[in-house]
C-alpha cells in the first residue's frame, strides 16, 4: 500500500460520536497518537441524543472545558415533570443534588460534537479524518491490526496498537471480531417530531400522558421536540391511520401544542426511532474495545444514552493512556474497562426495563394511567429516597472522573 493510503497510528477510533470524540480527546491530551475516522462529512444529524447530564458537565468541567460549552447556545432543565391527567408530577428535581451543574443541557449533538473535536484538534497528536468510512478490520493472528476505510480519495488503511470501535448502535466489527450480543426487546418505539415554540408557552420540559399516549416534549429555544412513544411494532398502523388522526392524538395529549399540529405536513416530517436495548458479552479481543452504544446500546427512557457512551470514554482513557503509551496493550487493560463499565449499564439498562414496563406501557394501555407500583411510590416519598431517580438520571450508578495527570500542551485554539 503506497504512503498516502497508509495511516499509523496508536489508537484508532472508529466513530466521532459522543464515545469517539470524548475518547480522541482525552487521549490526544495524555500524549497518546490518536486517529478518529468519521463516515460523515459533518455532525449535523436531526434527533439525535442532545441531553448533557451532569455526570457529563463534570468530566467537562475537570478537562477545564464546562465553561467553553457553557458559552454555546443551550437550555437547561433543572427538574423533569410529568403531566398527568390527575396533575402534574415532578419526576426528578436535579436542584437539590450536590454539584456544580444541578441540571439537564440541551444542546444539539452536533456542537457538542463541534466543540469537543475543536478542543481535540489542539493537541497535535490527534487528527480527525471525514468521510471516512471503516469497512473491515484488519486481523493478524487472532488481533486487531487496524481498519480498512473508505474516503471520497479511494482506500486506506489505518495500522494502529489498539482500535476501538465507537460506531454506534449498528457496529459491523462487533461480527467480524467475533463478539457476541445480549438483546433485550424493550416494548416501545418512538417517533421523533418538532412543532413550533410560541411566546407564552411553558418554559420546561415534559412528559405527557393520557387517553393511551405517552410523550415527551423538549424544549429546544425555536422548537419543541417531541417524543411520541408507541407500542413496539405499532408504527404501520399509527401511520395508517392516517395524518389526521395523529395530529389529533398530539394535540388531545399535549393541549398546549394542539393549535400548531397542522405544522405536520407529510411523514417526512415524523422519524421513527426503532428502540434497541442489547450489550455486548464481551467488550473486546486483542486490539479491539467496544464503547458506547457499539457495546451497549440503550433504550431512550431517562435520555442517558450520550451520557454512558461519554463514561465509557473516560473509564477507557483512564484505563489505556498509560499502556498505549507504553506501547503494550495487554487483555487485562481492556478487561479492565469493561469490568468497571458493565456492572453501571446493566443496572441502568435494568433500570429502564422496568420504567418501560411499569410507566411507558401502562401509559400506552387502554386505561391510558401511568402507574408506579404502591410501594415504591412509598419508598421515593422518604426524605432519603427521594431524590434518587434525580441521582440515578444525573449520575448514573458509577460516574467516571478524569484522571489527574498532566495534560500535552496545546495551541491556543484552532478553526
Ligand atoms: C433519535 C434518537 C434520540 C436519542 N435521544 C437521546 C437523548 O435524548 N439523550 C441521550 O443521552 N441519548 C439519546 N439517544 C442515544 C444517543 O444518541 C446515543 O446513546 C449516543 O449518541 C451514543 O454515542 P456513541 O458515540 O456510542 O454512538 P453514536 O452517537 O451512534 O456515534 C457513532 C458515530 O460513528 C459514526 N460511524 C458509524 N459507522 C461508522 C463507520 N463505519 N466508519 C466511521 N464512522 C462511523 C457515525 O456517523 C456516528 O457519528 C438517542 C438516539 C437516537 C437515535
Amino acid at each position: 500500500m503506497k504512503t498516502e493510503e497508509l495511516r499509523r497510528t496508536t489508537c484508532c477510533v472508529i466513530g466521532c460520536g459522543p464515545a469517539g470524540a470524548m475518547l480522541g480527546l482525552m487521549l490526544a491530551r495524555e500524549g497518546v497518537d490518536v486517529l478518529v475516522l468519521e463516515k460523515h462529512a459533518d455532525f449535523l444529524r436531526d434527533f439525535r441524543g442532545d441531553t448533557i447530564h451532569p455526570s457529563t458537565m463534570e468530566i467537562m468541567d475537570e478537562l477545564g472545558l464546562a465553561e467553553g460549552l457553557l458559552d454555546l447556545e443551550h437550555m437547561k432543565a433543572p427538574r423533569l415533570e410529568a403531566r398527568l391527567p390527575g396533575g402534574t408530577v415532578t419526576v426528578a428535581d436535579l436542584r437539590r443534588l450536590k454539584t456544580r451543574y444541578p441540571y439537564i443541557t440541551f444542546m444539539p449533538q452536533w456542537d457538542f460534537l463541534d466543540y469537543v473535536t475543536r478542543e481535540a484538534k489542539r493537541y497535535p497528536n490527534f487528527r480527525l479524518e471525514m468521510n471516512a468510512e471503516a469497512r473491515v478490520l484488519i486481523l493478524e493472528d487472532g488481533v486487531v491490526r487496524g481498519v480498512r476505510y473508505e474516503t471520497p480519495e479511494g482506500s486506506r488503511e489505518a495500522r494502529a496498537l489498539l482500535t476501538v470501535a465507537a460506531d454506534g448502535r449498528s457496529s459491523p466489527f462487533r461480527e467480524q471480531a467475533g463478539l457476541k450480543l445480549v438483546r433485550t426487546s424493550p416494548p416501545i418505539d418512538v417517533l421523533w417530531f418538532r412543532l413550533s415554540r410560541r411566546d407564552g408557552d411553558p418554559k420546561d420540559t415534559f412528559g405527557y400522558a393520557g387517553g393511551g399516549r405517552f410523550m415527551v416534549v423538549i424544549n429546544r429555544g425555536e422548537h419543541w421536540q417531541i417524543a411520541y412513544v408507541i407500542k413496539k411494532g405499532e408504527y404501520q398502523s399509527v401511520h395508517d391511520a392516517g395524518l389526521s388522526a395523529f395530529r389529533r392524538s398530539v394535540g388531545d395529549t399535549i393541549p398546549d401544542l394542539a393549535d400548531r399540529t397542522g405544522e405536520l405536513q407529510d411523514w417526512e416530517a415524523v422519524k421513527l426511532l426503532s428502540v434497541q436495548a442489547d450489550r455486548l458479552r464481551r467488550w473486546h479481543r486483542p486490539g479491539l474495545l467496544c464503547i458506547g452504544d457499539a457495546a451497549h446500546a440503550m433504550s431512550p427512557v431517562g435520555g442517558v444514552g450520550i451520557n454512558l457512551a461519554i463514561a465509557d470514554a473516560v473509564a477507557a482513557a483512564n484505563a489505556l493512556a498509560g499502556p498505549l503509551e507504553a506501547g503494550r496493550v495487554r487483555w487485562r487493560d481492556l478487561a479492565a474497562v469493561q469490568l468497571r463499565r458493565e456492572l453501571p449499564t446493566r443496572a441502568i439498562q435494568a433500570f429502564q426495563s422496568v420504567a418501560q414496563r411499569r410507566v411507558v406501557s401502562s401509559a400506552l394501555g387502554p386505561d391510558g394511567a401511568p402507574s408506579i407500583p404502591a410501594p415504591a411510590r412509598a419508598l421515593l416519598s422518604l426524605r432519603p429516597l427521594r431524590d434518587l431517580p434525580a441521582r440515578i438520571i444525573a449520575f448514573g450508578i458509577w460516574p467516571e472522573h478524569v484522571k489527574r495527570r498532566e495534560p500535552l500542551a496545546r495551541k491556543e485554539s484552532v478553526k
